[in-house]
Order: structure tokens, then C-alpha cells, then sequence
């Protein structure tokens, strides 16, 4: 097959707020070295037009980013010192911090904020809308972007060299065949590409295993948050007001916790985190956020009000010891994709953009010296190193591994490291933590028999005003997919879903999806099979975390199908 071959000089793949800042400060370090040269202030040669890409596989920039969010505006301020002149789309700055614990009937509010939830002086924001603008931002200074461009594929040199990015083919038929629209993936090749996909990214995990960049590091682990926003009927929770919950609906051995965010025009903005290492088969994120909407507390606030938005994403929870290593030659890994996320903070976004413009840097001193090896880009990896990054989440590096332990021993170790710099003294080390998936056990472990989620869920029902099931809330998330196209969720062996797993866990793709795609359904013969209801995808990457034998590879579908995260 012939394919179109296009050349930039770098090329960034996702549109996330690491890459669009990463995009915008290098187009900036060229344009100011440029101009010092002509002006004779700076020895040397300019460097030219240096074409840089940016791919997004949504719709548009933007419309597959979701997260909470309170940002701290650390990172944005350095990119950008007068974001707030420039018209950043911020919600509200945060003016009020509230910390409960959730019994089953009872919020308790805690006397004091713990000091890593303090949130005052940030700002609560629609990471989608952020990064739209960032993007706007990205275009006014000459960087081109490519949405509906999803990164099939890395490309290599015969010495292992990153290359560039092939793009999905569009106009595949459900059965693998050429449509009419069919168009072959381009292969975009670039000196150096960045890879800021966010968590799970299909192309990073691709480059981790091959290159073994994470050899020597711990296994990463994951969160996953499910999120709807609300409109309230008046002005009972007003935009500034944070609060973050421990305790109920989790059990004891799982990490979990909400938020609730005030944004203007009286829009709340709720959701609720499950760490994917918990145990029991039949958990179900999106369950687990339907009862936290039930608790009186919460229930109370909703009262009245309408769900307009739904979303759920992973969250990368590993920290400083689950990094892999960051560069390889001719490609690099930022933000959430690097693992850059401060769990105990529940913030990333500020050293996304931070992580974006360190890459920026050590790829302008790649240009300047037309080199792009490992050796060359390790500067990035320096740069890392040297900045505030690494010290802030050094002092959280114990954090997540002692959740793993049960609710309170975690909470015991989160006050200790605050007090210890981060030191565990080897009691909560990460070196003892397995990958998340492997902590699920067996339905026997729990006296379930089957799949049947009424042994978890007693009583939990979607009764369409304050709880709804996930086929309604994926409907607002307005996620759209080309249904004649084949499954993005490649499941490696099948047989498996009717045999092993149903025996040993109950098929939980069904429960941890937080959007209805797997089903087990009737297969003739009282056989079950696996139906894979593809077009429903939200991209969190939960499946392709969490499934207990690692069968399940999410590769990216069609461009332009999946969730349209508008104002989320
Ligand atoms: Fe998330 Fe996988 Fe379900 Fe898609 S299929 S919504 S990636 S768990």
C-alpha cells in the first residue's frame, strides 16, 4: 500500500496541555533565537523554518481531555505570566476548602485541611476548555494542528530510532475491508516526536515495552475518576468552593474519595476516584460513584438539580517510582503519559505543562545541534531532574503504595511523609507493589457466585433523576464512533472471557468499564460470549489497566470518534 510520507521537524501526538505547552514554548525559543541572530545579538545561524506538528485523534482539541480540576498555576505561569490578561478560561479561583469523611449517613468535617488539599489561590477550571485555548495559542504562534489524527503506530529506523507516527487508515468496514471514503494512514516523520497522550497512552506503551524504558522502574498504577457535572437550581454550592471526601462509599481496602467543585453559572462538578489496585471482582467505578451520589450529604446538594455532562479517565498514580525513563532517540514522554501526576495533591496539570516546556527546551538544544539521539535528548531527562518536579514528588514517592495496605494505615503514612519529606523508612515502599491488576481476586475470595453485581450493589438502582446507568450517562458524553469500523478493543483470546474468567472473576470488564462496552451475552448452546459494544468508548483505558490477564490492547479507532468533553 502506497502511503502519503509527510516531514515535519517535530512532532508532538496528542493534543493535551503537556504537548500544546511544549508546542508553544519551543515555536517561541525558535522564534527568539531567530530574531536575536538576524539582530547580530546572538553568534551563529538562525535555524530556519522548523515545522512542528501537533496530532489529536478527537474531534478537536480538547474534546477528549477531562479531568477535575483544580489547577495550581504554577506551570501556566511560566508559560504564559499574564495568563489572566490573555483570558485563560478559568471557572473561579478557589476561596473555600472543605475536607470531609463520609460515614454512611454522616459527613464529619475534619478541624483542619490537610495541607496537600489546600487549595486556596488555585483554580478550578474545564481542562477542556483550557486546553482549547491553549491550543488557539498554539495556531497564533505557527504550530500546525492535526485533530481527527490518531497515532496508530510508532515508526523506527533500522538502530531502533524513533522516526515519526503512522496514522490510522479511516474507512475500514466492521469486517477489516476498504470502504469507498478508505484512506491509508499517513506516516508523519519527525526528528524528534513527543508523546503526551495522556495515561495508558497506546503509542507510549508501545515504546515502553519495546525500548524497556521501564526496566528498573516500579509498575505503574492507575486511578480511574468518574465525573457528570450538575445545574443546580440556585446558588447553594458557589463557584470557588472545593470540597474532597474520604471514606463512603469504599471499602476499607480500597483507595477512593470524591470531589465537588463550584463553577460558574451554578454548575457543580462532582466525581468520585476508585484506584485501580483494589480487590474485589465486582467493583464498578461507575457504581461506586452512582452510591456516592446517595449519600444524604451529597444527595442533598443535588437535590433539584440536572445532569448535563459525563466523563471518566484514568489517572496515573505510581509517582516518582513508576517513571519510566523519559527519552529514547528521536522521542521523548511528558505529562501524564511520563507519570508526572501528584497523587497525593490530586494535581498534574501543572507539571504537565511544565514537563511540556523542559521537552520544548531539550529539543531546541537538539535543533541547534542536528542531533536527536538518546544521548542528546537525555537533556530533557536533566532538565526533569533539575526542575521543581522531582522534589515535589519526591516528597510524595510513598504516598499510593501505602493505600495499598488499607484506608487507614495510607492515611497514617500520607501524615507521616508530610512530616518526613517522604521517607517510609521501607515500611510502605513502592518496590513491594505489584501492578494494580493483579491485587483483584478471585470471586471465591469474597463468596460470590457469578457475575451477578446485586452481591456488591444490593439495592442500587438508576432511577434517572439522581443516579443513572452507564448507557444513560454515556450519552452525555456525547461520545460518537463510526460504527462500521472494526472494535478499537483488541481482546487476544476470547475464550478465555467464557471459560477462565467467568469462572475466576466473574468477567469484571463488565463491572470496571465505566461505559457499558463489554457485555457477556447469551452465545447459544447456554454458552456466554463476549460482546464488545465498541461505539459507547469513552477512552478512559480502564480495560486495557485493569483486565486480570492483560488481554485486552485499546488501540485508537477511527479519528475524530470518541467523547466530545465540551466544558468538562
Ligand atoms: Fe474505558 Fe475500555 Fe470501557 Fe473504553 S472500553 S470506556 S477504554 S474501560
Amino acid at each position: 500500500m502506497q502511503r502519503e510520507k509527510l516531514e515535519f521537524d517535530v512532532l508532538f501526538v496528542g493534543a493535551g496541555p503537556a504537548n500544546l505547552s511544549g508546542a508553544l514554548h519551543l515555536s517561541r525559543l525558535i522564534t527568539s533565537h531567530n530574531d536575536r541572530v538576524t539582530r547580530g545579538e546572538s553568534p551563529g545561524n538562525t535555524l530556519g523554518e522548523i515545522e512542528i506538528a501537533v496530532i489529536e485523534k478527537g474531534a478537536t482539541v480538547g474534546a477528549h481531555i477531562l479531568s477535575g480540576a483544580v489547577m495550581d498555576p504554577k506551570g501556566l505561569r511560566e508559560l504564559i505570566p499574564d495568563f489572566i490578561e490573555q483570558g485563560a478560561p478559568l471557572e473561579s479561583l478557589v476561596n473555600e476548602d472543605y475536607f470531609l469523611y463520609l460515614t454512611e449517613k454522616y459527613a464529619l468535617r475534619s478541624p483542619i485541611t490537610p495541607p496537600p488539599l489546600k487549595n486556596h489561590g488555585y483554580y478550578i477550571v474545564s481542562l477542556n476548555r483550557l486546553t482549547a485555548w491553549l491550543g488557539e495559542k498554539c495556531e497564533e504562534a505557527g504550530v500546525n494542528i492535526f485533530p481527527e489524527f490518531p497515532g496508530a503506530e510508532m515508526l523506527y529506523d533500522e538502530n531502533d530510532q524513533v522516526i515519526g507516527v503512522r496514522t490510522g487508515d479511516k474507512g475500514i468496514n466492521r469486517e477489516g475491508k476498504r470502504k469507498p471514503n478508505f484512506e491509508p494512514g499517513v506516516d508523519l516523520h519527525a526528528k524528534v516526536t513527543v508523546l503526551g497522550e495522556g495515561p495508558r497512552g497506546s503509542l507510549a506503551k508501545q515504546l515502553i515495552q519495546r525500548l524497556n524504558l521501564d526496566d528498573g522502574r516500579e509498575p505503574q498504577v492507575y486511578s480511574v475518576g468518574v465525573k457528570e457535572l450538575w445545574e443546580l437550581p440556585d446558588d447553594r454550592y458557589p463557584a470557588g468552593r472545593v470540597t474532597h471526601t474520604l471514606g463512603f462509599p469504599s471499602d476499607a481496602r480500597t483507595y477512593g474519595g470524591g470531589w465537588i467543585y463550584g463553577m460558574q453559572n451554578r454548575i457543580l462538578n462532582i466525581g468520585y476516584v476508585t484506584g485501580l489496585d483494589y480487590q474485589d471482582p465486582l467493583l464498578d467505578p461507575h457504581a461506586e460513584f452512582q452510591r456516592y451520589k446517595q449519600h444524604p450529604f451529597v444527595a442533598k446538594l443535588l437535590d433539584g438539580g440536572k445532569m448535563i455532562r459525563y466523563g471518566a479517565k484514568t489517572i496515573v498514580a505510581g509517582g516518582y517510582f513508576a517513571m519510566p525513563k523519559l527519552y529514547a532517540a528521536g522521542a521523548l514522554l511528558v505529562g501524564d503519559c511520563a507519570g508526572f501526576l501528584n497523587s497525593q495533591r490530586l494535581k498534574g496539570i501543572h507539571a504537565a505543562i511544565k514537563s511540556g516546556m523542559l521537552a520544548a527546551e531539550a529539543i531546541f538544544e537538539a535543533l541547534l545541534a542536528h542531533e536527536f539521539s538518546a544521548e542528546r535528548l537525555q537533556r530533557y531527562e536533566e532538565l526533569i531532574n533539575e526542575s521543581w518536579i522531582i522534589p515535589e514528588l519526591r516528597k510524595v514517592r510513598n504516598f499510593h503504595a501505602a493505600f495499598q495496605r488499607g484506608r487507614w494505615l495510607g492515611l497514617a503514612n500520607a501524615g507521616l511523609q508530610f512530616m518526613t519529606g517522604g521517607r517510609s523508612w521501607g515500611i510502605f515502599d513502592r518496590a513491594k507493589a505489584e501492578p494494580g491488576h493483579k491485587e483483584m481476586k478471585r470471586l471465591s475470595a469474597f463468596g460470590y457466585r457469578g457475575d451477578n453485581p446485586e452481591q456488591r450493589y444490593n439495592g442500587l438502582r438508576f432511577d434517572g433523576k439522581l443516579t443513572f446507568n452507564k448507557v444513560t450517562d454515556v450519552f452525555h458524553a456525547a461520545v460518537g464512533h463510526d460504527e462500521d469500523q472494526p472494535a478499537h478493543l483488541h481482546v487476544l483470546d476470547t475464550n478465555i472471557c467464557s471459560t477462565r474468567c467467568a469462572e475466576e472473576f466473574g468477567n469484571p470488564c463488565q463491572h470496571f468499564c465505566p461505559a457499558a462496552v463489554y457485555e457477556m451475552v447469551d452465545g447459544g448452546n447456554g454458552a456466554r460470549r463476549l460482546q464488545i459494544n465498541f461505539s459507547n468508548c469513552v477512552h478512559c483505558k480502564t480495560c486495557d489497566i485493569m483486565d486480570p490477564y492483560q488481554i485486552i490492547n485499546w488501540v485508537t479507532p477511527e479519528g475524530g470518534g470518541g467523547p466530545d468533553y465540551k466544558g468538562m
